[in-house]
């Protein structure tokens, strides 16, 4: 342990070059992945993503409010992130703050890059991401489920969105950070991406990386938005697919 004033700071990288929790630098924590558990919203998912537990609901294409943000030519993407109260450890003020305004706006237009809203002018497609349980990532875990939710309720797209968080944490450049290595990391970069095109539609950056670093970070996260993709896929296989299939497999490290 090291301490800056009196904060601890726990040894993020052991000498063998191990993170925190045993992983290594591009190993993801488990992903499970279950498409429409909520039967009176149009589509939804639950994520569980290492100790984080997310929900998403998806609503429309339905009529706008309020009616004043409608667009004649094509639909608009509203997201309301919220963060439970007793999804932290030290209990989050319930309602609005601007971190989870934010976290709303960026996601609301991650996805109106991807869907096809010109097909349903003058409608809203609604998108409610609850985070029930947090631990560093829920924005990329909002991202993952409310787009297995869109799929779930039928909304056209060009792609799944994968997303994921990459760091640089105790010098070393990490995939899926959890809280600890986003507390105490040296910088935190959570991306999605649209994985035929390998288009970026959500980057956001906390912390200082040089140049090199980052693109370092951004081939990781490329890695790691893939294999996500396919836990994302296998989710959507397993409530559609006629045939019943094997469980859905978790993700655990880009190489596998
Ligand atoms: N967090 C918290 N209280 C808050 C906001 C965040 O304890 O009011 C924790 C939570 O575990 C969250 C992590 O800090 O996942 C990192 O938050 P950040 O703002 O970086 O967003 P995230 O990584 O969850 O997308």
């Amino acid at each position: 342990m090291g301490s800056v004033g009196a904060k601890e700071i726990p040894q993020l990288i052991t000498p063998d070059g191990r993170r925190i929790d045993g992983r290594l630098p591009d190993e993801l924590r488990q992903l499970r992945i279950v498409a429409g558990p909520l039967h009176r919203a149009d589509g939804s998912a639950y994520v569980e993503w290492g100790l984080n537990k997310v929900m998403a609901a998806v609503y429309g294409p339905r009529e706008v409010h309020p009616r004043h943000l409608q667009q004649n030519n094509k639909a608009i993407v509203q997201c309301k992130y919220n963060m439970a109260a007793f999804s932290v450890d030290e209990r989050k003020r319930p309602g609005l703050d601007r971190r989870s305004q934010e976290i709303s706006k960026v996601i609301a237009e991650a996805f109106e890059s991807v869907i096809f809203v010109e097909e349903f002018p003058r409608t809203s497609i609604d998108v409610y991401i609850e985070v029930l349980q947090a631990n560093a990532g829920t924005r990329c875990a909002g991202v993952v489920a409310a787009s297995v939710a869109l799929a779930d309720a039928g909304i056209p797209m060009v792609d799944l969105l994968p997303s994921v968080a990459v760091g640089k944490v105790g010098g070393k450049i990490c995939l899926d950070l959890k809280k600890e290595e986003d507390n105490f990391g040296e910088a935190d970069l959570p991306m999605a991406l649209v994985p035929q095109s390998g288009r970026l539609v959500l980057l956001q950056m906390e912390g200082h990386m040089t140049r090199d670093e980052l693109s370092q970070s951004l081939d990781l996260g490329v890695k790691g938005c893939r294999s996500i993709y396919e836990v994302m896929r296998a989710a959507l296989r397993e409530k559609y697919s006629v045939e019943p299939s094997a469980a859905t497999p978790a993700a655990a490290g880009v190489g596998q």
